[in-house]
């Protein structure tokens, strides 16, 4: 009987965006997870630093929103003067 199971992690595969991943419970950080969608394997360490910089691309960008959003309203103040 095998172990493995699709689960999704909040990661998105390298190659093509799927967040399902074939893995076995209990995985070791040096074990390789699949990716259910186009099959590429990738190892579950990489996979969350993948994941990480996923986050910083996230949060940079609502870094930059919430700017945008400070400067409009900056503008409009200092423009009631
Ligand atoms: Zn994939």
């Amino acid at each position: 009987m095998t172990m493995e199971k699709n689960m999704t992690i909040p990661i998105q595969c390298p190659q093509c965006c799927s967040t399902e991943f074939e893995k076995k419970e209990n995985s070791l950080e040096t074990d390789f997870v699949k990716c259910h969608l186009c099959g590429h394997h990738i190892m579950l360490e990489d996979l969350k630093e993948v994941g990480v910089e996923q986050a910083k691309e996230i949060a940079i960008n609502m870094a930059k929103k919430e700017m945008e959003k400070m400067v409009k309203d900056f503008a409009k103040r200092f423009n009631k003067k």
